[in-house]
């Protein structure tokens, strides 16, 4: 059975324009929108989550893709993201991290995000929704131990692209432990949606 979503955040307009300023921050990337194959179901934050909702997409966590689901249920029939403008920050990251490159070649405009700059950036997300202590927890880590954290999150995106279900497993109750925190992507693909008209990323 797929994991409960966390209890609803406020949707306000503060916390949305919060949002987008900082997807704004993120390298952008000159995508060919190749790899919208890769779009199943996506953990994201409960306010990401929330928001896609509300625009009519009940997008599952990354569970649902053992119990079978395999796409994204906002992957439309033209293989486009139909929640782009709103699409949540692990659709953004694919492609432009060091971790996470582009399979496609797409280039960035500056250089990749490290994983630990990623992981902030999910931290931003859950503060901008009050979600202090899950913040906290992401980058407990990697003020703590930053080569452990740095290796756990290497270890989990090689995973991701070898397609290992297994050792996504066994990092993912690694990181629930505690001990580093990343997201799960649904089927273990490198790399995200063709956009309407641009980058996924
Ligand atoms: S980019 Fe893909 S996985 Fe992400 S919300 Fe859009 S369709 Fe779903
Ligand atoms: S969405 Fe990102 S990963 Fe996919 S083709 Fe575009 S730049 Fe590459």
């Amino acid at each position: 059975m797929a994991k409960k979503r966390s209890p609803r955040p406020k949707l306000n307009p503060e916390a949305i324009a919060a949002l987008d300023r900082l997807y704004e921050q993120l390298p952008k990337a000159q995508c060919i929108g190749a790899c919208w194959d890769s779009c199943g179901p996506i953990e994201m934050t409960p306010l990401e989550h929330w928001r896609i909702k509300a625009a009519g997409f009940d997008i599952p966590n990354a569970n649902a893709a053992r119990d079978g689901l395999s796409v994204c249920p906002a992957l439309t029939l033209l293989h486009q993201c139909a929640v782009y403008e709103s699409r949540p920050l692990i659709c953004r990251l694919w492609g432009v991290m060091e971790t996470m490159p582009c399979n496609y070649g797409c280039q960035l405009d500056g250089p990749p995000l490290t994983d630990r700059q990623a992981h902030e950036f999910i931290a931003q997300v859950h503060d901008i929704a009050g979600e202090h202590a899950e913040a906290e927890m992401i980058r407990r880590p990697w003020l703590l131990n930053p080569g452990r954290a740095e290796e756990v999150a290497a270890n989990y995106h090689q995973a991701l692209r070898d397609e290992d279900l297994r050792e996504q497993v066994r990092l993912k109750k690694l990181i629930e432990s505690g001990q580093t925190v990343f997201y799960v992507r649904g089927r273990g693909h490198i790399s995200s949606t063709p956009p309407p008209s641009g980058a996924n990323s």
